[in-house]
């Protein structure tokens, strides 16, 4: 009796609107003939439409994500993160769970879905200090910092500070920055009646986008729509202008104006994803070239799709974006048909087809009830476009439950007061901090946080003691460190730094710092005899303990 014949394994790699509607395709075109599986870092598929929705605490963070397994119940969904890939060995590498050891997962086919990374390398200080929105935990990052910027602005007497606090950057206004800077808008608008302290005119919404208009996937008229209504609800739109630089107080930009703000939301720098970077492939602004059946040239049984991939509309395509698919969930969903047919179509021996796909048009929300549209060559903009906006994402939306869930929090919303619950997410214990001259980095009477090294630029410590009239200064650059009192105990600071030059500082929160020096003799005791040497012994801190009334606390440079 004749065997069956074995089936093939296909491998999809990503989990996002690429590979799972490639693998939903795969898996419905291959039934019987394929094995599929698709490894995803997390265990859920992101609508990405709905982050800035998330952001702006219009729907809940669960509401913009449908479980994998829910999604794609006949095949073999894998939680892993995806580490290389042997092309030579046809194996994916991949570590999963707590234990983190690489395994290999062999394919006869693979398709890469890995979507794109984030490249704010060009700025500096921009990496380190902007907020991004292409998943679920930025958006969630970004709604909580926002309303922590309401709660400290209401309450806090330094002007300056207050300032910073209020006023928020959006960079890039492409449909994402558009869409951010709108509900990031209505958020802290809807917000204000709960933050007695703050009026309408404190706040600052800035768009910043370096060509010369906004949302240039749209219509100029359109485009032109948008920038009125934003402005009307108070985001000043500046355009023909980037950004150089950043720290964690300002952002700076290309025209030498300096914004003074704590919050910067970068939609800008879509760089090759740190995988896909590594891989040896044949890389064009940052995706990987296929051909026009997204094979990868070169290798045998590897696709590609969605924003990480490069694929030509045309036989002979030229250095203009036009002649490629463009990086939307619309194509990257075409995509997935279509290599899931081409794969089946390889292995069943038939020819595969050139993919060929004309967009639909584009959908812009502004917030305030109302979008922009361009539909089919009809254009559209006010509520009856924020109404199709939300028709149409509602019906995009994978799975039943998730269209309800979305669905009622739309209408709640309309009627109830905004969440402005703020729950915590945890910050990197070690992080750098860029700092412009004359940046403060901390003085006298803040509370102790942690322990600076300097690795640009050179910062000046001062402390005076107004009881005694000693004075202390020293001038630390590269190499050098401060803050290490931390060790020793708990305290505010009696020192002012301040940014002689532009710099920038890693920082160590106290825990870790304290944790990891105890753990290491050496480093322990380095620290000690450093601090011995340079401030004369704990005790004779220059610490003014009963003039501080705020606290109990001694006090620290
Ligand atoms: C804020 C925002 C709004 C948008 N709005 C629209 C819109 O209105 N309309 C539209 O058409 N498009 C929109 N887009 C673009 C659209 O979302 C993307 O084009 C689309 O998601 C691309 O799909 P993809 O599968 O290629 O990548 P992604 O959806 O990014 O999926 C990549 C997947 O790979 C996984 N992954 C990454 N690295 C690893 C790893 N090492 N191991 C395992 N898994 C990994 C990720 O977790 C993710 O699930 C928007 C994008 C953003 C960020």
């Amino acid at each position: 009796m004749a065997q069956p014949a074995e089936k093939k394994k296909v491998l999809v790699i990503g989990g996002g609107f690429g590979g799972v509607f490639a693998a939903k395709a795969l898996e419905r075109q291959g039934r019987g003939k394929l094995d599929v599986e698709l490894v995803n870092a997390n265990n859920y598929f992101v609508f990405q439409p709905l982050l800035p929705e998330v952001a702006a605490a219009s729907i809940h963070s669960s509401d913009a994500v449908v479980p994998l397994r829910q999604l794609l119940r006949r095949l073999q969904v894998r939680q892993a993160e995806v580490m290389g890939i042997d092309f030579a060995k046809k194996s994916v590498i991949v570590v999963q769970g707590t234990r983190r050891i690489p395994i290999d997962l062999a394919y006869d086919e693979l398709v890469i879905a890995l979507g794109t990374g984030v490249d704010l390398k060009r700025f500096p200080g921009l990496p380190e200090h902007a907020l991004t929105i292409k998943d679920l935990s930025d958006a969630h990052r970004l709604r909580t910092h926002v309303i922590g910027c309401l709660e400290t602005a209401d309450v806090t007497e330094d002007a300056e500070v207050k300032r910073q606090l209020l006023t928020f950057v959006v960079v890039g206004a492409g449909f994402s920055g558009v869409e951010t800077v709108a509900e990031m808008r209505e958020l802290v608008t809807r917000a204000l009646k709960y933050y007695p302290n703050i009026k309408r005119d404190d706040v600052r919404v800035y768009l910043i986008e370096y060509a010369d208009r906004i949302l240039p996937t749209f219509p100029a008229d359109l485009a032109e729509y948008a920038t009125q209504r934003l402005q009307m609800h108070g985001v000043e739109v500046l355009t023909g202008v980037g950004t150089t630089a950043a720290t964690g107080t300002a952002v700076e930009l290309t025209d030498g104006r300096i914004i003074p703000t704590s919050t910067i939301v970068a939609t800008i720098g879509n760089g090759p994803h740190p995988i896909v970077s590594t891989l040896g492939l044949d890389l064009h602004w940052g995706r990987i070239k296929t051909d026009r059946f997204m094979r990868v040239p070169g290798l045998d049984s590897v696709w590609a799709l969605g924003d990480a991939a490069l694929i030509p509309l045309v036989d002979d395509p030229k250095e203009d974006p036009a002649d490629y698919a463009t990086q939307t969930a619309q194509f990257a969903v075409r995509e997935g048909q279509q290599i899931a047919a081409n794969i089946v179509a390889k292995l069943d021996g038939k020819d595969p087809k050139p993919f060929a796909y004309k967009s639909k048009g584009s959908l812009a929300s502004l917030g305030m009830s109302k979008a922009v549209a361009d539909v089919y060559g009809i254009k559209l903009s006010g509520t009856l476009a924020w109404l199709l906006w939300r028709g149409f994402y509602l019906s995009f939306l994978p799975g039943f439950a998730a269209k309800l869930r979305v669905g009622v929090t739309w209408l709640l919303n309309s009627v109830m007061p905004p969440n402005i619950v703020q729950i915590q997410s945890d910050r990197p214990t070690t992080r750098y901090i860029h700092y412009r001259k004359g940046d403060k980095v901390f003085e006298p009477g803040m509370l102790i946080d942690g322990f600076y090294t300097v690795t640009k630029g050179s910062f000046q410590l001062t402390i005076d003691n107004p009881e005694t009239g000693e004075h202390f200064e020293k001038v630390f650059g590269p190499g050098e460190h401060f803050g290490e009192r931390v060790l020793v105990r708990s305290a505010l600071r009696t020192g002012l730094v301040v940014a002689l030059e532009d710099g920038v500082l890693l920082f160590i929160e106290q825990k870790a710092f304290t944790r990891f020096a105890r753990a290491f003799p050496f480093l322990d005791n380095y620290f000690k005899d450093y601090i011995e040497r340079t401030f004369g012994g704990t005790d004779k801190s220059f610490a003014p303990r009963s003039a501080n009334p705020k606290s109990e606390l001694e006090t620290l440079p």
